[in-house]
């Protein structure tokens, strides 16, 4: 028996590129793929949102002289190819999926209806959310809180390259210790780098919790669903 029966999976754009420095690497995608096929195919509904850092971010581009609107609206533009890379590698192992998009670009995507989106899930569609939440000066992690509160998930899931909240960042610091669970108050209090704090704000007032776990290992989203503490739960 599944754990949860809705979810919005985050998926960072930076871990898309595996261990290449830029794009998509086929066979991480490949492997997100087949971990997202495991839960589908236990009956959970799943809602997707990728980041789009593997390829472009407007801040970085604004650093570098670009209009950081503009910036912005490449890097929403960078979360459509990796979903549509999503949704293709999904399709090629018969998992049944719909591109949603925040900004109208038909036919590449559906333009975002929160109740088409539902519909969608509950006829066994994996949903993929992408181009954020269609405005600059916003993340995925936003769009995906956002897109997380709105079809009603019952988690948010952060699939990182880590397993999940620190007390430091465990890559520089050999001390820092994992928390299995933590508030968003502590969260916000420690300046911990979950989410975006827009992003946490959102989840701790609309009450979604949040898991944060290592998406890079295959088979731990499976885990995940099967109730298994591979992570950090953050919640009220
Ligand atoms: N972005 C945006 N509005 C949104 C979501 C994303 O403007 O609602 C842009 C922003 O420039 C961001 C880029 O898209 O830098 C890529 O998204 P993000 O950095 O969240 O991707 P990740 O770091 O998770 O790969």
């Amino acid at each position: 028996m599944a754990r949860f029966k809705r979810i919005l999976l985050k998926l960072s754009g930076e871990s898309l590129m595996g261990h290449q420095g830029f794009g998509i690497d086929p066979q991480r995608l490949a492997d997100y793929a087949a971990q997202i096929k495991e839960i589908h195919d236990m009956g959970v509904e799943i809602g997707v949102v990728i980041g789009g850092g593997n390829i472009f971010r407007g801040l970085s581009g604004s650093q570098k002289g670009f209009d950081r609107v503009k910036g912005d609206q490449m890097g929403m533009c960078a979360t459509v190819i990796n979903s549509l890379a999503l949704s293709s590698a999904l399709g090629a192992i018969g998992v049944e999926n719909k591109v949603m998009t925040a900004i109208r670009m038909e036919p590449i995507g559906e333009f975002y209806n929160k109740w088409k989106a539902i519909e969608a899930l509950l006829a066994g569609y994996v949903c993929i959310f992408s181009a954020g939440t269609g405005n600059p000066y916003f993340t995925t992690d936003t769009g995906s809180s956002l897109r997380g509160i709105e079809i009603e998930a019952d988690v948010m899931l952060k699939g990182t390259r880590v397993d999940g909240v620190y007390t430091a960042d465990p890559e520089k610091d050999p001390t820092a210790r994992k928390f299995n669970e933590i508030s968003y108050h502590e969260v916000l209090e420690r300046g911990l780098k979950v989410m975006d704090l827009t992003a946490i704000c959102m989840c701790q007032d609309n009450h979604l919790p949040i898991y944060v776990f290592n998406m890079d290992v295959v088979g731990n989203l499976r885990k995940v669903i099967d109730g298994e503490e591979i992570g950090t739960l953050v919640k009220p």
